[in-house]
C-alpha cells in the first residue's frame, strides 16, 4: 500500500477538490440529516470528519489484511491515558487531504480553521505520559509498525479548568455530547472482567492443583475502535479503547417484583467503572475504584490479544514471537499476573511453562522517580478486589526471592527491599516491582532519567537483573507540533530544505546555513510574529487582557506541581516587577509571561500557586507605572488544542524543574521544535537539548542533580538564601505579607513558609540567584532581533532527535523485535 494517489475504479480519488465537495455535501445530508441552509458549522465539521474517515477505513481495512497475511509480530501499547485532542486536522494531513478539504469547505463557504475549532478534543489522559501515548501512536502508523493501543473509553476526560476569583474550578468534560464520528463500537468484541469473589483448589488428578476463582462480580468490556493513521502511509492502525457495560442490564428478580430503581442499578455501579479519568499527574491514587480500572483494561486487553494469537496458532512457544506488550507505567502493571492468570487457570498451561512466556512478552516504562509517584496497594484491598491474582503475585514473589537469595545468599535486607510485597509499612503490593520482575526490559524516558533509575530506584534490581535497563529518550510527532500547529513555519523550512523532514526529522540539520541568511531570519521573525498575533488574539478572546506582540513571549506551560517550579517563575516575575517600581524599568526587556496548566483538583497547593498567579497578575496588569513592560497571563484550560496555539507562540521556554525530578518533559521539545529559547536546568531531556544544540543556543541555570543531592544531605538553608539576597527576601515577603492579597494578607502565608521554614524541598532559594542572572541574559540577548533568531532557527535545526519517530525504531529494534509491515 503506497501513498498512490491514482484513483481506482473502486476508490473516489478524494484529494481531488471536487470529488471531496460531493463527499462532503452528501454526508451533511445523508449521515447528518442537515441541508445546507440549516448546517451549523459543527456540522460540517461532522461531513469532514466522516469524508476524512472514510478513506481511513479503506486503509485500515488493507491494513488490517496485510496484518492478516503477514501475521507479523504485534506490538500493544497498554496505557490508561492517550491524550488525542482533536482529530480532524491531523487525520486530514496525515492522508494528505488537507488541501483538497480546505478547498472544498471553501467552495461550500467555510473556513477550514473554523470548522476545525469546534472540534472537541478527546481528552483521555492528564499531561505528558497521556501524550506521549498519542504522539506514540501516530509514529507507529508512519513507520508501518504493526501495533494497537488498548485504553479505556472515558466517558469523561480531562476535567475542564475555569478560573473564578483567581481560583481553578473544575467542570466534568462531556466530551461525548455530540457523539464522536472517530469511533466504531464493536458490540461484538466483548469480554467479561471478573472482580471479587474467592479462590478454592481442586485436586488436578495427576498431583497438581488447580484454581478457580469463584463467586466473582462479573462486568463487560465493550470495544470502541478508533483509527490511527500513519503520515503519507498506507497503514492505519488501531486504537481500541474498553467501555464497561453491565453484564445484566436488568436484575431480574427486583425487576418482577416492580423495584425498578434497584433494577438498574447494578448496571449504573458496573458501568461507572469507565466514568472517569482519574485527575491526578505524577501522583498514586490509592483509590479502590482506580485499581479495579486499572485491571479492567487489562483484562479486556490481554484476553482480546490472546484471542487474535488463538486464531492463527496453537503452539503457545509462539506467543512471544508473535506478542509484545508495552507498559506504559505501572498503571497496567497488573498485566504480569493477568497473563500468568490467563495461561494458567484459563488455558492450562503449567507455572515455568508460562513465566517463561510472560516474561519473554512484556516491558515496562517507568515515568517517574518521584516517590508519591509509585503506585502500591494495600494488600487488603487487592486480596477483596482480586483475590487469584494476589495469589499469583505471592508465587511470582516467592520464587523471584529464591533466585536473589541464591545470587546474594545471606542478605536478608535486599529481601525485603526488592519483595513484591512491602512488609514495613502495612502490608502494600509494589507495583513497580511486579513491574521489573515481570518485563524483559525497563526503560525510563530520558537518559539522566535512566541513569538515575539504576543507580537509585531500581539499584537493587539493576544489581539483580543489568541487562534489563536501557535509556528510550521520549520524543513528540513532528507532525501534529510542526507541521499541524505551525503550518506557515512547516512551510517556510519547506521552501529551503523540501518536505522530507515530516518523515525524517534529522534532515532540519539543513536549516543550519540559512541561520546565517538574514532574509531567512526575516522571514522565520515574519512566522514568529504572526503566531504571537494568533495567540495574542485568543488571549484577548479568554481572559480579557491586551498583550504586546513584540514583548518577549515568556512561557511556561505544563501540569502545575511543586517539582515543576511555576512559583520559581513567579519569584521571577515579582523581581522585574520591583525592578520597575524602584525606578529601573529602563533596564528591563519588556515580557509577555504565560501560564497555562491544570492541577490536580486534590493538590491544595498546586491550587493556590494558580491563585497566587492570578492575584500577582491582576496586580501587576493594572499598575499603571508598569507602562505595558510587564504582563502576566494565567490561560484557564489548558489541553493539546491550547497547546497547538501556545508552542508556535512562544519566544522563551521555561523548563525550571529542580533537577533530578523532571524524567524526561516534551513540552520542552515541542517549544525548541517551534523555535523557542529554553532557559532551563539540567534535568531530563533538557540534558539532551543543550547536546544537541549547544550550549551557546540554551539557557542553563541552577544546581545539578549531584549537588540537589549533596545539599539534601549535608543540609540546606533556605533562610541563608533569603537573608543572602534583598531581591529574594524583598519578593518572599511581599508573597508571605499578603501584598498580592490585601483583602486577605494571610492567603499565601503557607507559600511563604514552605519555602522557609519548611525547609523549601524544590531547592527554589538555592536556584533563584542563578535563575535571575540568567534570565537577565535572556532578556539582553532579546534586544538582538538578529541574533535571537539566529540562535531559534538553530534550535529548530537541531530537533531532529526529539521526533517520536526515533523513540518507536528504538522500541521496536531494542525492545520489541517488530518490523514494518511490507506495503503491497
Ligand atoms: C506536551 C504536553 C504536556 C507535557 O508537558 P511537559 O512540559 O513535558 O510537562 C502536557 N500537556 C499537554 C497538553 C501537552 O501537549
Amino acid at each position: 500500500m503506497s501513498s498512490s494517489k491514482k484513483p481506482n475504479s473502486a476508490q473516489l480519488d478524494r484529494s481531488n477538490p471536487e470529488v471531496l465537495q460531493r463527499m462532503l455535501s452528501n454526508h451533511l445530508i445523508y449521515t447528518e440529516g442537515k441541508s445546507v441552509a440549516t448546517a451549523t458549522e459543527r456540522d460540517w465539521f461532522e461531513a469532514s470528519a466522516h469524508a476524512v474517515r472514510d478513506q481511513m477505513i479503506e486503509k485500515h481495512l488493507k491494513t488490517t489484511e496485510a496484518c492478516v497475511d503477514q501475521d507479523p509480530k504485534r506490538l500493544y501499547y497498554l496505557s490508561l491515558e492517550f491524550l488525542i485532542g482533536r482529530t480532524l486536522s491531523n487525520a486530514a494531513l496525515n492522508m494528505g487531504l488537507e488541501p483538497a478539504l480546505r478547498d472544498s469547505l471553501k467552495a461550500l463557504g467555510h473556513d477550514l480553521e473554523e470548522v476545525e475549532e469546534t472540534e472537541i478534543d478527546a481528552a483521555l489522559g492528564n499531561g505528558g505520559l497521556g501524550r506521549l501515548a498519542a504522539c506514540f501512536l501516530d509514529s507507529m502508523a508512519t513507520l508501518d509498525l504493526p501495533g494497537q493501543g488498548y485504553g479505556i473509553r472515558y466517558e469523561y476526560g480531562m476535567f475542564n479548568q475555569r478560573i473564578k476569583n483567581g481560583q481553578q474550578v473544575e467542570r466534568p468534560d462531556n466530551w461525548l455530547r455530540f457523539g464522536n464520528p472517530w469511533e466504531f463500537q464493536r458490540p461484538e468484541r466483548m469480554y467479561p472482567v471478573k472482580f471479587f469473589g474467592r479462590v478454592v483448589q481442586f485436586s488436578d488428578g495427576d498431583g497438581g492443583i488447580e484454581h478457580h476463582w469463584v463467586d466473582s462480580d462479573t462486568v463487560m468490556a465493550m470495544a470502541y475502535d478508533v483509527p490511527i493513521p500513519g503520515y503519507n502511509t498506507g497503514t492505519v492502525n488501531n486504537l481500541r479503547l474498553w467501555a464497561a457495560k453491565a453484564a445484566r442490564e436488568f436484575n431480574l428478580e427486583s425487576f418482577n417484583a416492580g423495584d425498578y430503581l434497584s433494577a438498574v442499578q447494578d448496571k449504573n455501579i458496573s458501568e461507572s467503572l469507565s466514568k472517569v479519568l482519574y485527575p491526578n499527574d505524577s501522583s498514586a491514587v490509592g483509590k479502590e475504584l482506580r485499581l479495579r480500572q486499572e485491571y479492567f483494561f487489562v483484562s479486556a486487553s490481554i484476553q482480546d490479544i490472546l484471542y487474535h494469537f488463538l486464531q492463527k496458532h496453537s503452539d503457545w512457544n509462539q506467543l512471544p514471537e508473535k506478542v509484545a506488550i508495552q507498559l506504559n507505567d505501572t498503571h497496567p502493571a497488573v498485566g504480569v499476573a493477568e497473563l500468568m492468570y490467563q495461561l494458567i487457570d484459563v488455558h492450562g498451561l503449567k507455572w515455568d511453562h508460562a513465566w517463561g512466556l510472560v516474561t519473554k512478552i512484556f516491558a515496562y516504562t517507568n515515568h517517574t522517580l518521584m516517590p508519591e509517584a509509585l503506585e502500591t496497594w494495600a494488600v487488603e484491598k487487592f486480596e477483596r478486589v482480586l483475590p487469584r491474582h494476589l495469589e499469583i503475585i505471592y508465587e511470582i514473589n516467592h520464587r523471584f526471592l529464591a533466585q536473589v537469595n541464591h545470587l546474594f545468599p545471606g542478605d536478608t535486607e535486599l529481601l525485603s527491599r526488592v519483595s513484591i510485597i512491602n512488609e514495613s509499612h502495612g502490608r502494600r503490593v509494589r507495583m513497580a516491582h511486579l513491574a521489573v520482575v515481570g518485563s524483559h526490559t525497563v526503560n525510563g524516558v530520558a537518559a539522566i532519567h535512566s541513569g538515575l533509575l539504576q543507580t537509585t530506584l531500581f539499584a537493587d534490581f539493576h544489581r539483580i537483573y543489568p541487562e534489563k535497563f536501557i535509556n528510550v529518550t521520549n520524543g513528540i510527532t513532528p507532525r501534529r507540533w510542526l507541521n499541524q500547529c505551525n503550518h506557515n513555519l512547516a512551510q517556510l523550512i519547506s521552501s529551503r530544505i523540501g518536505n522530507g523532514f515530516v518523515r525524517n526529522l534529522d534532515q532540519l540539520k539543513g536549516l543550519i546555513p540559512h541561520a546565517e541568511d538574514a532574509e531567512f531570519r526575516k522571514q522565520f521573525r515574519a512566522v514568529k510574529q504572526e503566531n504571537k498575533a494568533r495567540l495574542a488574539e485568543y488571549i484577548k478572546e479568554k481572559v480579557g487582557i491586551t498583550v504586546d506582540i513584540n514583548s518577549m513571549f515568556d512561557v511556561q506551560i505544563k501540569r502545575i506541581h511543586e517539582y515543576k517550579r511555576q512559583l520559581l517563575n513567579v519569584l521571577h516575575v515579582i523581581t522585574l516587577y520591583n525592578r520597575i517600581r524602584s525606578g529601573n524599568a529602563h533596564t528591563i526587556t519588556p515580557r509577555t509571561i504565560i501560564f497555562a496548566g491544570k492541577a490536580a483538583p486534590g493538590y491544595k497547593l498546586a491550587k493556590m500557586i494558580i491563585r497566587l498567579i492570578n492575584d500577582v497578575a491582576s496586580i501587576v496588569n493594572e499598575d499603571p507605572a508598569v507602562h505595558g513592560l510587564l504582563k502576566v497571563v494565567f490561560l484557564p484550560n489548558y489541553d493539546v488544542s491550547s497547546a497547538e496555539k501556545l508552542f508556535p507562540a512562544s519566544d522563551l521556554s521555561e523548563q525550571i524543574s529542580t533537577a533530578g525530578t523532571e524524567a524526561s518533559g516534551t513540552g520542552n521539545m515541542k517549544m525548541a521544535l517551534n523555535g523557542a529559547l529554553t532557559i532551563g536546568t539540567l534535568d531530563g531531556a533538557n540534558v539532551e537539548i543543550l547536546e544537541e544544540v549547544g550550549d551557546n543556543n540554551i539557557f542553563i541555570f541552577g544546581l545539578t542533580t549531584p549537588q540537589v543531592a549533596d545539599l539534601r544531605t549535608k543540609g540546606y538553608s533556605a533562610w541563608d538564601h533569603y537573608y543572602g539576597n534583598e531581591e529574594l527576601r524583598q519578593v518572599l515577603d511581599m508573597i508571605g505579607n499578603g501584598f498580592f492579597s490585601v483583602e486577605e494578607p494571610d492567603r499565601y502565608r503557607q507559600i511563604f513558609d514552605n519555602l522557609t521554614h519548611h525547609g523549601d524541598h524544590y531547592l527554589l532559594l538555592a536556584d533563584y540567584a542563578s535563575y535571575i542572572s540568567t534570565q537577565d541574559k535572556v532578556s539582553l540577548l532579546y534586544q538582538d532581533k538578529e541574533e535571537w533568531t539566529r540562535r531559534a532557527i538553530l534550535n529548530v535545526a537541531n530537533m531532529g532527535k526529539f521526533s517520536s519517530d526515533r523513540t518507536i525504531m528504538e522500541y521496536a529494534d531494542n525492545v520489541w523485535n517488530v518490523k514494518s509491515l511490507k506495503q503491497s
